[in-house]
């Protein structure tokens, strides 16, 4: 991978943090320095912005890696943390989740609204028999018994493992099975483009299928007509029945607080399991430092679904253990049209938001002028996770919805690394459209080569963590062999991300997509990523996928699948027009050896439920092999669009 496209390093567009940021931020730049002098110390540092019933007696324990334990002896309770701390502060008033229902309804739910919830609903797991370490499910749409849910079995020790709301009844009751839960929390149903979707049906199966589940709490949302069962209660006839009353007991820093699936962008999803004080500290620092959150000012946004990590980290644990006040939104970008997103944060003054690629290049894709129609004045910090995010797209983040003001914050992370790892930070960094800049003050990571030797700026190769985490995963739930191999065994010593990076001439890093989809060309290494986003910096672009296929005489060669802006004809002549054009222009951007042998104008990629492009699947198209894994796809059909696409398009 050593031998990579020079194309990223060229990149000379530079954004230094806006001044007044720069002067009243949170973190600054001597936080590296600091981190770099004593590492565990400035972690330790970062713990104490929380509130243990029971001070640690070591920071960290790597007697026997790669099973880590951080603040050792230490306990505490996690919503303690993100919820009563700050009511007993004296602010129980503000607003904890200005909560936006896709038709429009709306709550507000203080800090004490949630001290209260939160408080009913431990008090109702407990009466339904669940315990410290027993395992729930949460299968909901995004609303705030979700985060409440989530709460409250942190609240009681229960470990809790949030299904995505979209995922089949296979799914769900795979990762039942696999977590042997014993409680499900969900809901009749969510809405979803404009009408009721149910949940409550696909929990019924997967129970029925399981016979594991010994109670299911329902929050009624819809209203829509549900079946019932004895193991079936309503949130409404129990939680809220329940006493507010509860004394949150203090758990081991190292007591499971969930196991979370990975979003299968690759394979088989891997439970993901996380602890208590570790994970609190990072993901609150980071919220902190990377968002530069002012509690009392800023209106946070953060658009993923709480099924995801980033739901986990940046919508429940990090964004309420700092006291934030954040919209939390149920829906669609495009219910009832394809304004709503920047409406929300019209409505709200939303001043820092939190999306991904995949929903910003959708928003190239639908045109400027719908961000263009609202007032988007007070952003001041948006951020960026989930894949790479192309250099063009960064500048149609930076252009369209910061108004050249905002500064953007790349975050790579993974759900196995539980909080963001490498990040500008939004008062210090001088940032660079799609690069992901520096690791975090406190964090270890380089780009290696296959002989596990560090890369001189310039090159590329694998992305690694070099130094364990406070939010590291502790393992893959039930399977520590797993857990070895897949992070701990390529590389000695180090945790290897799976991912491909490579290092400017200035040491930035910037990410190159997984090292599964990696082209080898005519012999040379070239990466999706680079290609997707030379595709993506002509005019006439929105989105690209790209893929290596078996090819007789270059060994592998370039596919591409291009999705036109929406204002470009790119039917008949003119779309054979822009293929040719489009190839052109690759070579011209990446040297003729990234030409693609085909382009393939479509109008939808195949996406994981949480937006990421699946390239296996479209590698599968693009070499005539039947399909792998596609439960969690987001559209099936798009599948067979493409699929009968390629077919015409020799
Ligand atoms: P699976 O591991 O099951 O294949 P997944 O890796 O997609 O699923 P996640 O943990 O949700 O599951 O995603 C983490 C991955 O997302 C990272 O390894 C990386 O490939 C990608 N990613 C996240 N943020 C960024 C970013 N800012 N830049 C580049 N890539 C990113
Ligand atoms: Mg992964």
């Amino acid at each position: 991978m050593s031998e990579t496209l020079e194309n990223l390093s060229s990149e000379t567009r530079r954004f230094p943090p806006p001044a007044d940021l720069a002067a009243n931020a949170n973190v600054k730049a001597d936080a590296y320095a600091e981190a770099a002098t004593d590492r565990l110390a400035f972690w330790a540092k970062q713990a104490e912005r929380l509130t243990w019933a029971k001070p640690w007696d070591q920071i960290l324990d790597w007697s026997n890696p790669p099973f880590a334990k951080w603040f050792v002896g230490g306990e505490l309770n996690l919503a303690y943390n993100c919820v009563d701390r700050h009511v007993e502060a004296g602010l129980g008033d503000r607003v904890a989740i200005h909560w936006e229902g896709e038709p429009g309804d709306t709550r507000t739910v203080t800090y004490s609204d949630l001290q209260k919830l939160v408080s009913q609903a431990a008090n109702t797991l407990l009466e339904l028999g669940v315990t410290a370490g027993d395992r729930v499910m949460i299968y909901m749409p995004m609303i705030p018994e979700a985060a409440v849910a989530m709460l409250a079995c942190a609240r009681i020790g229960a470990t809790h493992s949030v299904v995505f709301g979209g995922f089949s009844v296979d799914a769900l009751a795979t990762r039942i099975e696999d977590a042997s839960a014993k409680v499900v929390i969900t809901a009749d149903g969510g809405y979803r483009r404009g009408k009721p979707s149910a949940l409550k049906p696909t929990v019924d199966e997967a129970v029925a299928r399981t016979g594991r589940i010994e109670h299911v709490l329902v929050v009624r949302r819809t209203g829509q007509e549900v079946a019932w069962t004895d193991k079936d209660q309503w949130w409404h006839e129990t939680v809220e029945q329940a006493s507010p009353e509860h004394q949150p007991q203090a758990f081991d820093s190292e007591h499971p607080l969930f196991i979370l699936y990975t979003s299968g962008t690759t394979g088989k999803p891997k439970g993901i399991l996380h602890t208590t004080g570790g994970y609190l500290t990072q993901t609150s620092y980071t919220h902190h430092a990377v968002f530069d959150l002012k509690p009392e000012t800023d209106v946070y946004w953060c658009t993923a679904d709480i099924g995801w990590v980033t739901g986990h980290s940046y919508i429940v644990y990090g964004p309420l253990s700092n006291g934030a006040t954040q919209v939390m939104y149920e829906g669609t970008p495009d219910t009832p049209d394809r304004g709503r997103f920047w409406q929300i944060v019209d409505k709200y003054k939303v001043s820092i938001l939190y999306t991904a690629p995949t929903l910003i290049r959708t928003m190239m894709k639908w045109g400027d002028d719908i961000p263009a129609g609202y007032d988007l004045s007070s952003l001041r910090v948006l951020g960026s996770v989930g894949e790479p995010i192309n250099p063009e797209a960064w500048m149609w983040y930076r252009q369209h919805v910061g108004r050249e003001r905002a500064p953007i914050v790349d975050t790579w992370w993974q759900t196995e690394t539980g909080s963001i790892m490498i990040s500008p930070l939004p008062g210090v960094t001088e940032t660079k459209p799609g690069s992901a800049m520096t690791p975090l003050p406190g964090i270890g990571a380089d780009v290696i080569d296959d002989q596990a030797q560090s890369v001189p700026n310039g090159g590329g190769g694998f992305l690694v963590l070099t130094e364990p985490w406070p939010s590291m995963l502790r393992g893959i739930w039930g399977d520590d062999q797993r857990f070895i191999d897949t992070y701990w065994s390529r590389f000695e010593g180090f945790y290897f991300a799976g991912d491909g990076a490579k290092k400017d001439s200035d040491g930035a890093l910037w990410l190159l997509g997984r090292v599964d989809d990696v082209m080898l060309v005519s012999g040379h290494n070239i990466s999706t990523t680079e290609v997707e986003s030379a595709l993506v910096s002509h005019p006439s672009v929105a989105e690209a996928a790209v893929v290596g296929a078996t090819d007789p005489t270059t060994g592998q060669a370039i596919v591409a699948f291009t999705i036109p802006r929406g204002n470009v004809d790119a039917e008949g002549d003119a779309g054979e027009q822009l293929i040719k054009d489009l190839r052109d222009h690759v070579a011209k951007t990446l040297g003729p050896i990234a030409k693609p042998r085909q382009i393939l104008l479509v109008t939808e990629l195949p996406k994981t439920r949480s937006g990421k492009i699946m390239r296996r699947l479209l590698r599968d198209v693009a070499e005539n092999r039947s399909l792998g894994d596609v439960t969690t796809l987001q559209d099936s059909t798009v599948m067979d669009l493409i699929s009968s696409g390629l077919k015409t398009a020799k």
